[in-house]
């Protein structure tokens, strides 16, 4: 098994610092991710978040939105990423509801020219959570304000460590999905994306300029839904966890 662990001790150390709940890593977890250089290079040199709104048909019912006609993007700071390691991730308590959002998560490796296929642009993926605080969005959505607050705040970007992309063919033969305590609460494939992984890129380079080390969240599945204190959620690429973390409101 092999595991990122001069990275989590970087992390470890940074979460110590700021005085969050003990962390609970050990060595030889279960959890898949890769090794080296390269792999932490995409840990550590993440530029931009991007992230794509309503890109499931279903989930932009449940809302109660509108079915989109044009990809529509928010962005995350990168203070917002937190990798799973089993541990607990703090959240406020005091912010209303936070839900998750379990997404595909895409790596540049460097800037989409026309022409050039997926695989030659995009070399890792990861799951992650889209938290957000649906209530402050709400009030935001009302104010016709940005939606920063609600989703860019600290650890409301998390991800699972990264994988080889394995190109947009391969990803409609598997299922990703999220477990809260044991209960699969979302399931989605990238097959019911409204705009598919092309169509997100040409998109963003046109309209947002997209380089080495940008992220795109791609959307969620319908299932969004609340955490409350000490939940595990748990994040699956077909049957294989690729992430784990509990939920501590405080
Ligand atoms: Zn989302």
């Amino acid at each position: 098994m092999r595991v990122m662990q001069g990275s989590f001790r970087r992390k470890d150390k940074a979460m110590v610092k700021s005085k969050q709940a003990t962390i609970i890593y050990t060595a030889g977890s279960h959890l898949h991710a890769g090794r080296g250089r390269k792999d932490s290079d995409s840990m550590t040199n993440i530029r931009n978040i991007f992230c794509v709104g309503r890109n499931y048909a279903t989930h932009a019912k449940e809302l109660g939105n509108a079915i989109p006609t044009s990809p529509f993007f928010f962005m995350k700071p990168t203070n917002a990423v937190v990798f799973t390691n089993g541990q607990p991730i703090a959240f406020p308590a005091d912010q209303g509801s936070v839900h998750y959002e379990v997404e595909i998560v895409i790596r540049m490796s460097k800037k989409y020219e026309p022409g050039m296929k997926l695989d030659e642009v995009i070399d890792q993926m990861a799951l992650g959570v889209d938290f957000t605080l649906r209530d402050v969005q709400d009030g935001l959505k009302q104010k016709q304000l940005p939606w920063l607050l609600a989703k860019g705040f600290p650890n409301s970007a998390l991800l699972t460590p990264f994988h080889p992309f394995p190109g947009e063919a391969a990803l409609r033969e598997t299922n990703f999905s999220l477990q809260k305590n044991g209960e699969v609460v979302q399931n989605g494939n990238v097959s019911q994306m409204l705009f598919d992984l092309q169509a997100l890129i040409d998109f963003a380079t046109k309209h947002l300029g997209l380089d080495a080390g940008d992220l795109i969240y791609t959307g969620t599945p319908a299932g969004v839904g609340p955490v409350a204190d000490g939940d595990r959620l748990s994040l699956y690429w077909g049957e294989q966890l690729w992430g784990e973390c509990s939920i501590a409101l405080g």
